[in-house]
C-alpha cells in the first residue's frame, strides 16, 4: 500500500449527504461537498472545493441517486490515484462497536439493532451506507462511529444513577459523541506540544452541537454528551443539560407528545430558544453589539454553561494542562473564547487577548502562560480516513 489511495469520507444524515475525498497518505482533500434536500422537490448535489458546482438531482432523490450523480464527479478527480476504500460516519454504536470496523451484511444487522439509541441519526447512516454499497459493491466499507472513542470511559462516569436494570436491559448509559473531532484535536495538541504539557486536556467541539471532553495521555475519561447528544453545553438548537422534572411537567401538565418534546429539545431550544431571534453565533454577537438582549442572554448563558462544563471535567483529570477550543465557535469565535476562559481563570488560565482576537480558523496557542489555551481546527474527514486507512492496512500487512 505504498502508492496513494483515495478514501471517501460519506457522512448521511436523513435529508443530506456530506462527502470528502481524501487522497492517503498525502491526507490531502481532494474534494468536498454535499447533496441537500433529498427526499424534496429540489435536491442538489453541490461540490464546495475545489470548485464550486451545484448540480440538479431529481425531484425525491434518495441517498443512491446523490452517490450516482457523485461517480462521475469522483471520476474527474481521482486520475492519480484510484477510489480504495469509503468511511462512513455512524452517530452511535453502543457498546459493541469500540473502535472503526469494517462493514459486513452481520454488522450491518448489528448496527440495525442499535438503531434505538440514536433514532435520529442512526438510519440515515444506514441509509448512506446501503447507498453506497450498491454504488461501490467492491469497495471496503468501514463505520467510525462518533461514540468509539470515548468508550474507555471509567463506570463511575458513564453511568447514570438510574436503577441498574435499565442499564443492563436496555444499554442506558451515557455515550458521548464527536469521538472523531475529539480524537483529532487532541492528538494534534500532543503533536504540538508532546509530553506533560499535553497530558491532562479538556477539547472543547462548539459548533452547532457543542461537547466537552476529559482527556488524559490521549483516553478520553469522561464527555459532556451522553445517552443522546443532548446531554451537556447549550447547543445551537438544543437545551443541553435539564431537569428531567422538566420534562414530567411538561408531559403531565402541558400534555407534551413525545414528538413535541423531541421537537422542543432538539430544533427550539438552546441559543435559538434562549434568544428567540438566531441559533447562529455570528448573528448573535452581530445582535448582542446592536443591543439585543436576548442575545446578550443566549451567549451569557452558553459562555456560563461551557465554563462549568470545563471546570467539572478537570475534575476525572486531576487539573489542567491544555484547553482546546474547535468546531465552527471554537474556532473562530474570539469573543466566546475570552467570555469562557474568563471564567475559568482562578484555574490559571489567561488568554492572550491579541492572539485570541487574531485567530480564526488557524491552529494556534492562545494563551499567555501554562495551563496553555489553543485553537485547533478540527479535521473529522482527514480523522475518519485515517481509521478507515488503519483498518484496512491490519486486515492487508
Ligand atoms: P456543525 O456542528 O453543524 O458542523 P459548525 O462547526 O460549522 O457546525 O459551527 C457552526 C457555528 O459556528 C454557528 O453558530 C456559526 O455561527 C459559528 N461560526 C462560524 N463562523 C463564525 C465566526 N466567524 N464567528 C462566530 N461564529 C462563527
Amino acid at each position: 500500500m505504498s502508492d496513494a489511495i483515495g478514501i471517501l469520507v460519506l457522512n448521511a444524515g436523513s435529508s443530506s449527504l456530506k462527502f470528502s475525498l481524501i487522497q492517503w497518505p498525502q491526507q490531502q482533500e481532494i474534494i468536498k461537498g454535499l447533496a441537500e434536500r433529498l427526499g424534496e422537490a429540489e435536491s442538489t448535489l453541490r461540490l464546495q472545493a475545489p470548485e464550486t458546482l451545484s448540480l440538479p438531482l431529481p425531484s425525491g432523490a434518495t441517498h443512491e441517486a446523490a452517490l450516482q450523480a457523485l461517480q462521475p464527479v469522483l471520476e474527474r478527480y481521482t486520475g492519480q490515484f484510484s477510489l480504495t476504500a469509503i468511511a462512513h460516519r455512524v452517530v452511535h454504536g453502543g457498546e459493541h462497536f469500540k473502535t472503526t470496523a469494517r462493514l459486513s451484511a452481520d454488522m450491518l444487522q448489528t448496527l440495525e439493532k442499535l438503531s434505538h439509541l440514536a433514532p435520529l441519526h442512526n438510519p440515515a447512516n444506514l441509509a448512506g451506507i446501503r447507498a453506497a454499497t450498491t454504488a461501490w459493491s467492491g469497495l471496503p466499507q468501514y463505520a467510525v462511529f462518533d461514540t468509539a472513542f470515548h468508550q474507555g470511559m471509567p463506570a463511575s462516569a458513564y453511568l447514570y444513577a438510574l436503577p441498574q436494570q435499565l442499564y443492563r436491559e436496555h444499554g442506558i448509559r451515557r455515550y458521548g459523541f464527536h469521538g472523531p473531532s475529539h480524537a483529532y484535536v487532541s492528538a494534534r495538541l500532543r503533536e504540538l506540544m508532546p509530553g506533560n504539557a499535553s497530558r491532562r486536556v479538556i477539547t472543547a467541539h462548539l459548533g452547532n452541537g457543542c461537547s466537552m471532553a476529559a482527556i488524559l495521555a490521549g483516553r478520553s475519561v469522561d464527555t459532556s454528551m451522553g445517552m443522546t447528544p443532548l446531554e451537556g453545553l447549550v447547543m445551537g438548537t438544543r437545551s443541553g443539560d435539564l431537569d428531567p422534572g422538566v420534562l414530567l411537567f411538561l408531559l403531565e401538565q402541558c400534555q407534551y407528545s413525545p414528538a413535541q418534546l423531541n421537537q422542543l429539545l432538539n430544533k427550539k431550544s438552546g441559543l435559538l430558544g434562549i434568544s428567540e431571534l438566531s441559533n447562529d453565533v455570528r448573528s448573535l454577537l452581530q445582535a448582542k453589539a446592536e443591543g439585543h438582549a436576548g442575545a446578550r442572554l443566549a451567549l451569557d448563558i452558553f459562555t456560563y454553561r461551557a465554563a462549568k462544563a470545563a471546570a467539572a471535567l478537570a475534575v476525572p483529570l486531576g487539573g489542567l494542562d491544555a484547553l482546546v477550543f474547535t468546531g465552527g465557535i471554537g474556532e473562530n469565535a474570539g469573543p466566546i473564547r475570552q467570555e469562557i476562559v474568563a471564567q475559568l481563570s482562578f484555574l490559571g488560565l489567561q488568554l492572550d487577548p491579541e492572539r485570541n482576537a487574531s485567530l480564526q480558523g488557524q491552529e494556534g496557542c492562545i494563551s499567555l502562560s501554562a495551563p496553555s489555551v489553543w485553537v485547533i481546527p478540527t479535521q473529522e474527514e482527514r480523522m475518519m480516513a485515517r481509521e478507515a486507512y488503519f483498518c484496512m492496512k491490519a486486515e492487508k500487512p
